[in-house]
């Protein structure tokens, strides 16, 4: 089997998410025959380094060992099991270290088993704890401008991105939406803080006319990834988690794509020193492996929940496989790593190499900002440096990066006029280099006319 025929099959049958098929007319589909650390293989022997995580979700490299034995040995004892009037040692364990490491006051979890579902159990558990006490009114969320949560239909109704959102507008929730505090909108010479400080002022006064009607607050901790990898200070997270306890709100943290050390810390939460009210993990909570999810949660709302059968209180909501035993399994592997490694610690090393690789980038004429949180790095293309005039995104950019990016054995999938790097923790410093050069010349292409 060769790339060209396994993609003739595959376009047969398979439709492939988020992608216009019709791209695939000159655009080559690439079938990846196996993985192993950052580097993925196709069939015609090709090799790529995995810079986006294979989608955010990988974080010890393809096919870890550790991972690999902690599967195969739940195999052996038990595929899946419901979690309703059953339960099973994965899950146990799974939970309770998931509360140690989390931050304070998380100390229960509801699992599920993608992200767009924990997004979802989070919103009705919500909406759900204010009905249980008696407040009807309360039937709104807010969310921030160019936020992301997920694709079902509530997940995409809370986000705000609107490629993926507009055409299903009908369809949708309407939440209040107050602009990102988003610093690459920055006015020149204010920091960070200042910005995100500032923009804190919407989301104050959407608070004081809205609280009543409203169940929670929904943020992506310091990045909005989707949105174009777009930061912000973590001052913002500080007076949000003060104004929610003021106007009685929920704060929903929905570190799904930030979570298990992609910002630096082990949650992004901790950079602000806060708590969430309900905490949503998935991606990288199993290395990559396996799809399963987790909504955290304060004893008071579990509470809330807890009562006679016929009053009718309790959280009905289930997904087949939630809690999956080989998906918790997976999950424990991981969490072992960053206990028995000093991981955070030398992301740290492995952050400033990446950082220093595109360094020379920031005087390109065509790169607007380069900005880092963490693991995470991007770079923001624009036609005009001086004003950040973004390239019409009909014109495709991002792809044509992409496209070089293969040709050099690297995958980067940029979105739209933003390349980012995003690899999994095990990447190695010559593989930064690479990493930085081929962006390099992807970026002289793309931008060259
Ligand atoms: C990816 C993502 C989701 C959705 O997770 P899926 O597993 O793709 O459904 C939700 N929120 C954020 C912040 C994400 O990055």
């Amino acid at each position: 089997m060769n790339n060209a025929a396994l993609m003739q099959r595959d376009l047969q049958v398979l439709w492939h998410p988020c992608t216009q098929m019709k791209d695939h007319e000159t655009l080559p589909l690439i079938p990846i025959r196996r993985g192993k650390g950052v580097w993925l293989e196709d069939f015609d022997g090709n090799r790529y380094i995995d810079a986006i995580s294979s989608w955010w979700v990988n974080l010890f490299g393809h096919a870890n060992p550790r991972i690999n034995a902690r599967i195969t040995a739940q195999l052996e004892r038990l595929e899946h099991v419901l979690l309703a009037g059953f339960s099973h040692e994965p899950a146990i364990e799974l939970a309770e270290r998931l509360v140690r490491i989390t931050p304070p006051g998380l100390e229960r979890c509801f699992f599920a088993d993608n992200g767009s579902s924990a997004v979802e159990v989070a919103l009705k558990m919500s909406f759900h704890y204010w009905r249980n006490l008696g407040q009807k009114r309360k039937t709104r969320f807010v969310t921030l401008g160019n936020s992301y949560h997920g694709e079902t239909l509530g997940a995409l109704a809370v986000g705000d991105v609107a490629l993926y959102k507009q055409t299903y507008e009908p369809l949708l929730l309407q939440p209040l939406t107050v602009p990102s505090p988003d610093c690459f909108e920055r006015e020149p010479g204010v920091s960070w803080e200042e910005h995100s400080r500032r923009m804190f002022d919407a989301m104050e006064e959407a608070l004081a006319r809205h609280a009543d009607e409203v169940c929670a607050v929904i943020v992506e901790p310091l990045v909005q990834c989707a949105g174009n990898m777009r930061m912000y200070h973590p001052v913002y997270l500080r007076l949000l988690r003060e104004a929610c306890d003021r106007y009685g709100v929920h704060l929903i943290a929905d570190e799904i794509a930030v979570g298990f050390g992609r910002t630096g810390t082990l949650f992004a939460c901790e950079q602000a020193g806060i708590s969430p009210d309900l905490l949503c993990l998935s991606k990288g909570l199993t290395g990559g492996y396996l799809p399963l999810s987790v909504v955290l949660t304060k004893e008071r709302i579990y509470q809330a929940f807890y009562d006679d059968y016929e009053r009718l209180t309790a959280f009905l909501h289930s997904h087949s496989y939630t809690g999956n035993p080989i998906g918790c399994a997976a999950a424990l592997a991981t969490l072992e790593i960053f206990d028995s490694e000093p991981v955070i610690e030398r992301n740290r090393e492995t952050a400033k190499r990446m950082g220093e690789a595109v360094e020379h980038l920031r005087e390109h004429p065509h790169v607007g900002e380069i900005r880092q949180t963490g693991m995470i790095l991007a770079i923001e293309m624009v036609r005009e440096k001086d004003s950040k005039t973004p390239y019409p995104w009909q014109e495709r950019r991002g792809l044509r990066v992409y496209r070089h990016a293969l040709s050099q054995g690297a995958l980067l999938r940029p979105l739209g006029n933003v390349i980012y790097f995003m690899p999994p923790y095990v990447i190695e410093p010559a593989e930064i280099q690479a990493l930085a050069r081929i962006a390099e010349e992807g970026i002289q292409l793309a931008t060259r006319d």
